[in-house]
């Protein structure tokens, strides 16, 4: 606008330079050789115009620099509403992240918390998280403390690509790192940070580990586990994502404690407070379980219903206190002899004990039953200092061979129980 003026007033002052000029070089001619008092009028009222175009300049040339410094500040203004106005929209981004990464939260605690069981709760945190993220190549793990080694051991893990097996089962250097040091840990590109060593992490881990997210998850100043994000990509996760994977961490800690317990007090609902062993009320509704689930696949379930001969004597001679290390050693016993997946363990009352065997025929049962047998024969126990000898009687019936239903089941190895009592205890009746 100011270049259009300056153009404009020069185009106009050019004019009138001209303008006057002309008659200015005529009239001087003329007057000097005609009119001599012509010329003095001439020459006075053409001081007259130079000093008026003279002043008229001094004003426009004012006028032009108010103009530019209206412009400057128009200049200024327009730049400090600029800056202004992407701190507002910086602001506003951020908040829209903040209610995203809110509502996530609120979606991924609500989740979390309406899981009962510790398995349960792991694998919903770690498939969330994997969600949230959206980090396609990324692998979400989760370790929580193991209170009997006081080390981390995985519990969930949540992989984008199936063919991901993850090795570290206790966690690597980064996630004991974050276990010491009890504080969230951010690698941008590992290759470019200098404080582990990469190259044997990822030769460990077995998978290519380019940028890792890790926070600890704390209950009371309690470590409960660490939670872990890594990508095989290098700026995979910002800081943003630390804040969230951190607030995320904590609730999830608070969610798995909760689990932990739930998981605790259900166990000892089922279980026997003395050898771990599961209760009658248990084993009964799972051997219906068991009986279908076996029926299907036209299988056979074995059931081995065990009693401890002469188990009164110990009580008598050693008293109740030394009877309950006999049974507890006897279920010891039965944990490491019938330990393979699928059976079920049981103290079916007192001293009585039953075992539940899956996909087993008749042999296989016995054999085993006379296994056991033997085993309990040979491992002597020592009760105030004396070295006592303990046998177990058992009797064997197999579903659905021997019996139609669980009650026809459990009947059938009570009376082959008996049987081996009657002939003479320490022996396997079936049959
Ligand atoms: P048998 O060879 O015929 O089975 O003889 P037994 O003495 O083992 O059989 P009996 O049924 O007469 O005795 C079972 C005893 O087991 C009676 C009871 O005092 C004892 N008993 C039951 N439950 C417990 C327990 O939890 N702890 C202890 N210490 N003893 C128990
Ligand atoms: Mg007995
Ligand atoms: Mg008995």
């Amino acid at each position: 606008m100011i270049q259009k003026l300056t153009q404009r007033s020069f185009k106009y002052y050019a004019l009138l330079v001209v303008s006057l000029l002309f008659p200015l070089v005529g009239f001087f001619v003329y007057a000097v050789q005609y009119q001599a008092r012509f010329f003095t009028i001439l020459a006075a009222a053409l001081s007259v115009n130079i000093i008026l175009l003279f002043l008229f300049y001094r004003r426009l040339k004012l006028k032009k620099s108010e103009l530019k410094l209206q412009r400057e500040d128009f200049f200024e203004k327009a730049n400090v509403m600029k800056v202004e106005l992407q701190k507002e929209e910086g602001a506003i981004n951020a908040f829209r992240q903040k209610i995203l990464a809110y509502s996530q939260l609120r979606g991924f605690v609500e989740k979390v918390s309406m899981c009962l069981s510790l398995e349960d709760s792991a694998q919903t945190l770690c498939r969330e998280l994997g969600r949230i993220f959206e980090h396609g190549d990324a692998t979400v793990i989760l370790y929580l403390m193991d209170a009997a080694t006081g080390e981390l051991a995985i519990v969930a893990a949540e992989r984008a690509q199936r063919a991901v097996n993850i090795k570290t089962k206790r966690g690597d250097v980064l996630d004991h790192w974050v276990m010491k040091n009890l504080q969230p840990l951010h690698l941008e590109d590992t290759r470019n940070d200098f404080r582990f060593d990469m190259e044997r992490i990822e030769k460990e881990a077995e998978r290519p580990v380019r940028s890792i997210l890790c926070a600890p998850m704390i209950v009371n100043n309690k470590l409960v586990g660490v939670l872990r994000l890594d990508s095989p990509v290098p700026f995979k996760f910002h800081k943003e994502d630390l804040r969230f994977l951190n607030a995320a961490g904590d609730v999830a800690a608070v969610a798995l404690e909760n689990a932990q317990l739930y998981d605790r007090v259900e166990d000892m609902a089922i279980r026997d407070s003395l050898t771990g062993l599961y209760l009658r009320r248990y084993l009964i509704d799972r051997l219906q379980e068991e009986i279908t689930r076996h029926l299907r696949r036209d299988k056979r379930v074995a059931f081995v219903m065990l009693d401890l001969d002469h188990f009164k004597q110990y009580n008598d001679q050693f008293g109740h206190t030394a009877g309950d290390l006999v049974l507890k050693h006897v279920a010891t016993l039965m944990k490491e002899h019938f330990s393979s997946p699928g059976n079920l363990l049981c103290r079916y009352g007192g001293e009585e004990f039953c075992v539940v065997l899956s996909e087993c025929t008749k042999e296989e049962a016995v054999f085993l039953a006379k296994g056991f047998v033997k085993l309990v024969e040979s491992e002597v126990v020592v009760l105030r200092r004396e070295r006592t000898p303990v046998t177990v009687s058992a009797g064997v019936a197999v579903f659905p061979d021997e019996a139609k239903t669980k009650e026809e089941l459990i009947q059938r190895a009570d009376q082959l129980l008996y049987e081996a009592k009657r002939k003479g205890r320490n022996r396997v009746c079936s049959v």
